[in-house]
């Protein structure tokens, strides 16, 4: 297809496997707030510009998914496809692409920035004003292609499997930016031990520092889980560390495990919210905020923190666990992970 634009709508022909021709794909779409998604058909189209079109290998599923199905984040242009967490092959590319037919590439949730506003410019991008997400502001991975800016795909190398890869496209990225802001904490207690956790855990432990597992009251499964991967205690999260946390990182989006959180943490220590949506905190005595402790979030990525999470994570070996679910089958995939039927991430295979 390159260099040349092909003409919207006509045959795109792949470049990778087996030479195969179409002109619809299946797409998982969320039509409005609270509805399951539906399968349908669609058009390949061309990209166009610094766009490409990519073959979807496998895209995982992300709590963040389940706040676009839900509409709890705000102006969510339905109808929607979601997924953010996408290793595909490029087959074809728009005129501008910075990459080339046959890349296999990483799709994460930063889909665009201006460039142009303070954060831009501060290399803060992931608090770029304007910036655009996958899979809630462009069609993302719940799909057999999709159309994505080159210039914000991670080149991936080919030796990498896809399913076993996605996870490490958010839950990864962002868990890594979770505890990279906990600076040199040493203890660390984890509330919410799901996707992101089980990925943390590993940096944190190859790190040399301590995991403490704090989940859903009652989960036997996950605190079995959270002790495999090296947490040094697990425990239900509504009951007190066994000695004090330097720091904890939040990645249920339950507002009132902020307080709890807090009450664990040593003077000077900080909560770290990774979750991009939370339940209301409930309020809480300013004296469990007293002794300079901190609270904070975590917001989106940069290309940067892609970059040198993709490059660490593949160097460190990090073993990501998954649950495959064939892509017609997205709607079970995210009532699982609602209900708390999952251990690891649940991955999406078309
Ligand atoms: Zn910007
Ligand atoms: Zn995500």
């Amino acid at each position: 297809m390159k260099p040349g634009p092909a003409t919207a709508g006509s045959n795109i022909r792949t470049t990778t496997g087996p030479m195969t021709e179409t002109s619809d794909y299946l797409a998982m779409v969320c039509p409005g707030a609270g509805e399951p998604l539906r399968a349908e058909r669609r058009p390949l189209t061309a990209p166009q510009g610094q766009e490409l079109l990519a073959r979807v290998l496998a895209c995982a599923v992300c709590r963040t998914d389940l706040h676009v199905v839900d509409g709890e984040l705000p102006e969510i242009p339905y109808p929607i496809v979601p997924g953010h967490q996408v290793v595909a092959d490029v087959v074809a590319t728009g005129p501008q692409s910075t990459l080339a037919v046959g890349q296999r590439i990483g799709v994460p949730w930063l889909a665009a920035t201006c460039g142009e506003c303070r954060y831009c410019r501060a290399g803060q991008e992931n608090l770029c004003d304007h910036a655009r997400f996958t899979g809630y502001q462009r069609d993302g991975g719940y799909a057999e292609y999709l159309v994505a800016d080159s210039r914000y795909c991670l080149p991936l190398s080919a030796g990498l499997p896809p399913a076993e890869t996605t996870p490490l496209l958010c839950a990864g990225l962002i868990g890594y930016r979770t505890l990279r802001m906990a600076g040199d904490a040493h203890r660390i207690g984890i509330y919410g031990f799901g996707s992101a956790a089980h990925l943390v855990t590993q940096v944190a432990r190859r790190q040399g520092r301590e995991i403490l597992a704090f989940t859903r009251p009652g989960d036997g499964a996950a605190q079995d889980f959270a002790r495999e991967l090296g947490a040094s205690w697990a425990g239900d999260s509504d009951q007190p560390a066994p000695a004090p946390l330097d720091a904890a990182l939040i990645f249920a989006p339950v507002g009132a495990l902020v307080p709890q959180a807090l009450r664990q943490v040593r003077k000077g220590g900080q909560v770290v919210c990774g979750g991009i949506h939370m339940s209301d905190i409930p309020s809480f005595p300013y004296a469990d905020l007293w002794g300079e402790r901190q609270i904070r979030s975590v917001a989106n990525l940069t290309r940067q923190d892609g970059r040198e999470f993709m490059a660490l994570a593949a160097e460190a070996g990090i073993e990501t666990r998954i649950t495959r679910y064939p892509l017609a089958d997205a709607n079970r995939a995210l009532d699982d992970l609602r209900c708390g039927r999952l251990q690891g991430t649940a991955v999406l295979l078309p």
